[in-house]
């Protein structure tokens, strides 16, 4: 667990949140301020800054991640399509340093992203 990261808090729940998927390396929770009918966050359990510090290693850990967002999006009723997104450093609009996949969806999206 990282000192001062939001997100380390709340897998370890010393801060709530409404928790829609848990294994030993994922958290699944509803987004604080969705934007989106659907707007889940997919976080490892183990601290990673952003997708930038991945490595070799987390291969499996990000393939994983990505399935599981697959599942929720399927138990969520996204039949018609969602969108996941993994803002990343300043420039990406990352504002959490706790690695996360966005996973929105429940109304239709719009590209190019602002
Ligand atoms: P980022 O901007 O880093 O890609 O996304 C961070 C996301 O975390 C934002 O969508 C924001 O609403 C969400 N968020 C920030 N604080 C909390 C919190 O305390 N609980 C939950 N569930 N989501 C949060
Ligand atoms: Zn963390």
């Amino acid at each position: 667990m990282a000192a001062d990261c939001l997100f380390c808090k709340i897998v370890a729940r010393h801060l709530p949140s409404t928790e829609v998927y848990r294994d030993d390396q994922i958290l699944a929770i509803r987004d604080i301020h969705p934007v989106a009918p659907t707007h889940v966050l997919l976080l490892p359990v183990r601290h990673l800054d952003s997708i930038a510090q991945a490595e070799q290693a987390d291969r499996e850990l990000i393939g994983a991640m990505h399935l599981a967002a697959i599942k929720i999006a399927a138990q969520e009723g996204l039949d018609n399509g969602f969108r996941l997104v993994i803002n990343t450093g300043h420039d990406g609009g990352q504002t959490v340093r706790h690695l996360h996949i966005h996973l929105i969806g429940g109304r239709a999206m719009h590209w190019p992203p602002g």
